[in-house]
């Protein structure tokens, strides 16, 4: 499932090709993914310029000419592919080997064809008319911006009683944080994830504020390599293999101090940690 660090890198890899271009055609496969497209979808996206594609939590926000903003999430399994070379006004796509799950095409001033592949159909985009509400308004801060700091985290976790991993799942606490990242923090910051959160110490919520941004600032940074191998190859914008240190590492050696990791299960989601370092 893609993660922050991986919305990131996909945005990344659009922002060329979409950022400052119009939508010359928008073609969609089915009335839905997750939620229905909306009968006005096309007519409120073709036609109008991009002005901006950002990024908060795990959701691409492209900003529209009308001002519009169109929400994009990349669910389980969302994917975008780019290319150049295609025929206006059709999906077939020659590259994807599974076109049926092709669900969304941006035909851009920029000459390219962007598709958006979905198997699972997690995913889901979104209109949101200018000033209206929208899934965004009640997320934390972002891992990697200022507003996270040490004592804005204290200030969250205060009086929680539930563990710290649950509670840095919390999107009201810190936007975009997943499991994966979750444990990879907790682990680098040796902090046990079974802890109340509310009782950290100010040393500790130092230490794992630091590692959350690094966590997130390695991810992405390797984002960035492999897009600088994507403009060679096929065009997938897909995901990049990370290597973790504790996640999905269950039984294997601790890379500090060999001792097997442990998975447990915390509010219905994977835990993994090492019992000596996280003691
Ligand atoms: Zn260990």
């Amino acid at each position: 499932m893609p993660e922050l660090p991986e919305v990131e890198t996909v945005r990344r890899g659009l922002a060329p090709v979409m950022e400052s271009f119009t939508f010359v055609r928008v073609l969609l496969n089915r009335p839905n993914l997750r939620f229905p497209f909306g009968d006005d979808f096309i007519d409120r996206v073709q036609g109008q310029k991009l002005v901006r594609l950002s990024r908060r939590a795990k959701f691409m926000i492209a900003e529209l000419g009308s001002g519009d903003r169109l929400f994009m999430h990349l669910g389980m399994s969302g994917r975008f592919t780019i290319d150049r070379d295609f025929r206006p006004g059709e999906f077939a796509n020659d590259h994807s080997t599974n076109v049926k799950h092709d669900h969304v095409i941006f035909e851009m001033s920029s000459g390219h064809r962007v598709t958006y592949n979905d198997p699972r159909r997690f995913g889901f985009m979104e209109l949101i008319k200018p000033g209206a509400p929208s899934r965004l308004d009640n997320l934390g801060p972002e891992p990697m911006s200022n507003q996270l700091s040490a004592p804005v985290l204290r200030a969250s976790l205060k009086g929680k009683k539930n563990k710290i991993k649950t509670a840095l799942l919390d999107q009201r606490i810190i936007a975009g944080l997943g499991n994966i990242y979750v444990c990879e923090a907790l682990y680098r910051a040796r902090i046990s994830p079974k802890r109340a959160a509310g009782r950290l110490t100010v040393a500790e919520t130092e230490t794992l504020t630091g590692h959350i941004k690094n966590v997130i600032r390695d991810a992405i940074e390797a984002g960035g390599s492999s897009l600088k191998d994507f403009a060679n190859t096929d065009g997938n914008l897909g995901y990049f293999q990370h290597r973790f240190d504790v996640y999905d590492r269950e039984d294997e050696p601790c890379k500090v101090c060999d001792a097997p990791i442990h998975r447990i299960v915390q509010t219905g989601r994977s835990t993994f940690y090492c019992k000596a370092c996280q003691g």
